[in-house]
């Protein structure tokens, strides 16, 4: 590309960027710290080439592995509802395309993020690397099971859904502290609650219906690898 129609390609996704935002504040983001760190983020580092044009709308995109980044409305829900602090730590289940783990990282002290599809969790670490966000630390593995080594969290987030929420991440949550989280089947609506942590126990509020990918327990067989072959 010629470096003028490189530079018309970057206007034209500043206003879409732009159009967003406006429509995020719309639909109710208030949040000033959550609508600047989406402004900061370049959603479109986080996707294929192919639908780089697509970045700034309010879609769901396909990031590979059969897996999605969610529509910016809700990561910025969702982001707003964990009503993070700068001195808070993070614990993420699912990085998918890094987009989440990016825009909680602006807000907070550090994220740690735990994928289990090794191809996903490598496109989103180089992001990371060159988009210089250093406090960030991934894990490939089975969020169900959490990362305990550095438990407990201020705050918990899981970006796909399952039936209920696995007890080792509730069991992983900071006193006074917050977890969102789609709950309910594959192929439904599934509800979006929200979980605090009380001296006394624990408050569960609903936030609306969303629709997640599944959170899948273990993880992928590799190809040609342990899938055992049948005689
Ligand atoms: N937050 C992501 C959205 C990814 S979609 C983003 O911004 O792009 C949900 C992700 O959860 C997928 O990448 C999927 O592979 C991952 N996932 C599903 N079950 C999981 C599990 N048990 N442990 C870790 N990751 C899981």
């Amino acid at each position: 590309m010629a470096p003028d129609a490189i530079s018309l390609a970057e206007t034209a996704l500043v206003q879409k960027k732009l159009r967003l935002l406006m429509e995020l504040r719309r639909a109710g983001i208030g949040d000033a710290r959550v609508l600047g760190a989406i402004e900061k983020t370049p959603r479109e580092k986080f996707v294929s080439s192919a639908f780089e044009d697509q970045a700034y709308e309010n879609l769901a995109l396909p990031i590979g592995q059969g897996q999605t980044v969610s529509q910016p409305y809700v990561v910025a829900l969702m982001t707003e509802k964990l009503e993070l602090g700068e001195r808070h730590n993070a614990l993420e289940i699912g990085t998918g395309s890094g987009y989440q783990t990016a825009v909680l990282a602006r807000l907070c002290r550090r994220v740690f993020s735990v994928e289990r599809h090794r191809e996903l969790l490598g496109d989103a670490e180089r992001r990371f690397g060159e988009l210089r966000l250093r406090n960030i630390v991934c894990r490939l593995g089975d969020g169900t099971k959490g990362w305990p080594e550095q438990a407990p969290y201020d705050r918990v987030i899981i970006t796909a859904a399952a039936p209920e929420v696995p007890p080792t991440l509730i069991g992983g949550l900071a006193l006074g502290g917050i977890l969102v989280a789609p709950v309910g089947d594959d192929h439904r609506d599934q509800q979006l609650i929200r979980i605090r942590r009380h001296d006394q126990g624990f408050s569960t509020e609903d936030l609306g219906l969303v629709r997640f990918v599944p959170l899948v327990a273990g993880l992928p067989r590799r190809a040609g690898g342990q899938a055992s072959t049948k005689t």
